[in-house]
């Protein structure tokens, strides 16, 4: 008979995924269920991955990806230049992987993007599989009837619409690679990036809805190609406002897409040609132009989707992330799209037109997994429990974070409220550079420690080392390195510029050790690690060295405290000392009791070496568009040195009103 029982279909609904360490405190372990369901719960995968981890990615490459031809040698490496190089001479289509190989099964009819307006009176448009590859081949076609050829260079400048996924699957379609920048970013922020890529085409939409209002990015676009060598526009109707259009040059992504064809045969492309070029966030400067290629980045983007998130077929995904940022490429395109998962894309703000929109959309679409960054995490953690708990959460079964290293309150907000205390948190680290995650826990292994990563994923080598070069020892902080064989996706030269690409990565150890600029220490006997930011945020008070995340994770522990950012000042004497800028929770003034009282947290957990000169007390920091807090910034306000260019800001007016707290003076 045609029962099924109900508890069977919502059988994952609030499941306890993990169990509590019976010894030590806010560990947490995958539980009984979570090992059973999970796609890797045997810890020997460390074991088999490190005995040969060529072999092992060989393995991977074969089973998690369709490739026209197979690859004469697996990795080829010469660290004088360097270079390496995976799945050499390899045949494949980043593309045909995400979309093509689903139409023969079942997946041809399921939902691969569930796209979520800002406005609430507004539908959601579901695309299938089959319905993303014909709009991918249609566009595809598109782009050849404008002369778009393989290693051309195409630009999107688009908002959270499908048709920015569209894009990108319809330029590595055809072999031309896309470089995504951020909608959010000004014209002149668009018009360094073209240039450098010498883009052909440019592909942007009238402009998208923020916070209820329409935002106009068409003009932000002329602005951004005045100068550059795109000869094309093609503009997406999303707001259907009026804006400028120059005929000839301008054309309508829907007029064009109405006579396209809808196959389009996809490229043959080399393992080592050029997939995309995507710029670094320019957190510690300007930004680069990362290359990555198409083999190595599938590979490690199919593997690590399945791997960190746990992604089983009957999960609603939902990453965060802008796809302007690399975590949107991987995990919010490429990565989902190869494993056949269903994505939820969202268009606006995380507040609009409540502060609870986040829970609203994981409750109404029974969203799964959830992945997204410290920052709006803390932001929402200030605003109270009352917001997510108005909504039904237990559709979730996994949590997770990128982009900074997470403090101890928030990991343990997240878990607790978001998570229900039922989902494991997979703190994933990573880099634009490296392509895909790197260093954090498995979800059927464990375990899960506020503020620790996990250990480096099955398969790559990372070592903290000392200045001179040396291992560290359980608790010592250094620099995090990557060592040969170099994970697949990582980056294979910066745009344009080899000589940076050496000097960036490959000066500060040579040419055998990848330079990741973060430091960080071994926690426990397992490898599991902690990263403490970048190195030029860890500071040497009296010769000790000492990270600002670790102090930051001290004082956000603190009641009053909702964030903060530590940054080293000169000092007389200590060489170095910090300076904290805080941002107290509403209810909570500054006295001198909450000061004593950061003073014993800091004491207790890091020593009295750590304890801040001087807190100071503001209502915002400096953050990028992608959330991180810009140390560099608060470092010349407090040396009353030249702040730099600061537009690439999410909130430039912050800067402003701490120049007014520490009494700035413009230097001459
Ligand atoms: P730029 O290199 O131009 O200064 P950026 O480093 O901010 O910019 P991204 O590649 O977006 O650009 O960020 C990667 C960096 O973010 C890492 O090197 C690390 O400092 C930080 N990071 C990312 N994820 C984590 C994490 N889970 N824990 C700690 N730090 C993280
Ligand atoms: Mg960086």
């Amino acid at each position: 008979m045609g029962y099924c029982n109900m508890s069977d279909v919502m059988s994952d609904r609030g499941v306890q995924w993990v169990v509590a360490d019976p010894v030590e405190k806010n560990v947490f372990w995958p539980s009984e269920a979570l090992k059973k369901k999970a796609n890797v719960s045997d810890p020997k995968i460390y074991e088999i991955a490190s005995k040969d981890p060529v072999a092992f990615w060989d393995n991977l490459a074969k089973e998690g990806i369709t490739w026209f031809k197979p690859w004469t040698e697996t990795y080829s490496w010469n660290p004088s230049i360097p270079v390496y190089k995976w799945f050499v001479n390899g045949k494949l289509n980043i593309s045909y992987n995400a979309l093509d190989r689903h139409l023969d099964t079942w997946k041809r009819n399921k939902a691969a993007m569930i796209w979520v307006p800002e406005p609430l009176n507004e539908q959601c448009r579901v695309m299938t599989y089959y319905d993303l590859y014909r709009e991918v081949n249609k566009f595809a076609n598109v782009l050849k009837s404008l002369g778009v050829k393989k290693g051309d260079r195409v630009g999107i400048y688009l908002p959270m619409i499908p048709e920015v996924q569209i894009a990108m699957l319809a330029c590595t379609r055809i072999g031309a690679a896309h470089s995504v920048v951020f909608s959010a970013f000004s014209g002149e922020a668009l018009k360094t990036r073209l240039i450098d890529a010498e883009a052909k085409v440019l592909i942007t939409a009238d402009g998208y809805y923020y916070r209820g209002k329409g935002v106009n990015l068409k003009a932000n676009a002329d602005l951004g190609i005045e100068g550059t060598s795109v000869k094309n526009v093609i503009v997406v109707k999303r707001l259907g406002t009026n804006v400028n259009f120059v005929s000839g040059r301008d054309l309508w992504w829907n007029e064009l897409m109405e006579k396209a064809d809808a196959k389009c045969a996809p490229e043959e492309m080399d393992s080592e040609d050029l997939n995309f070029i995507l710029y670094t966030s320019g957190s510690t400067g300007k930004p680069k132009g990362v290359e990555h290629h198409v083999g190595g980045y599938a590979v490690q983007a199919y593997w690590t989707t399945k791997w960190a998130f746990d992604i089983h077929d009957e999960d609603i995904y939902w990453c965060t992330a802008d796809v302007g940022w690399v975590t949107g490429h991987t995990y919010n395109c490429y990565g989902p799209f190869m494993n056949g998962a269903t994505i939820v894309v969202y268009e606006g703000a995380v507040d609009y037109p409540a502060p609870d929109r986040w829970w609203k959309i994981i409750e109404e679409h029974g969203v799964t997994i959830f992945y997204t960054a410290p920052t709006a995490i803390r932001m929402l953690m200030k605003l109270g429990d009352e917001l997510p708990k108005k909504h039904d959460l237990t559709s979730l079964r996994l949590i997770a974070t990128v982009g900074e290293p997470i403090n101890e309150e928030a990991w343990l907000w997240y878990f607790r409220v978001i998570g229900g205390g039922r989902c494991p948190i997979i703190d994933t680290w990573w880099q634009t550079e490296t392509g895909g995650t790197l260093i954090h826990s498995l979800p059927g292994i464990g375990p899960y420690i506020p503020s620790v990563a996990g250990r480096p994923i099955p398969g790559i080598r990372f070592s903290i080392l000392t200045e001179e070069g040396k291992p560290t020892e359980i608790g010592e902080g250094g620099y995090l390195v990557q060592n040969s064989p170099f994970n697949p996706g990582l980056i294979r030269t910066i745009w344009k510029d080899p000589d940076k690409f050496k000097e960036t990565y490959w000066s500060v150890y040579g040419g055998n050790i990848y330079y990741t600029s973060d430091g960080g220490f071994v926690y426990d006997k397992l490898g599991d690690i902690r990263l403490t930011g970048r190195v030029d945020d860890v500071m040497k008070v009296a010769g000790h060295r000492v990270s600002t995340a670790e102090i930051e994770n001290a004082i956000t522990q603190h009641p009053a405290i909702v964030e903060c950012a530590v940054v080293a000042a000169p000092h007389e004497i200590k060489g170095e000392a910090p300076v904290a800028f805080i941002i107290l929770k509403s209810g909570y003034s500054y006295t001198p009791e909450l000061e004593a009282e950061l003073r014993k947290y800091i004491d207790k957990m890091i020593g009295p070496i750590a304890r801040p000169e001087k807190y100071v007390l503001i209502e915002d920091l400096p953050k990028t568009r992608s959330g991180k807090i810009m140390r560099r910034i608060l470092k010349s306000l407090i040396k009353n040195a030249p702040v730099g260019d600061i537009t690439t800001l999410q909130n430039p007016e912050s800067v402003q009103a701490i120049k007014e707290r520490v009494g700035y003076k413009e230097p001459a």
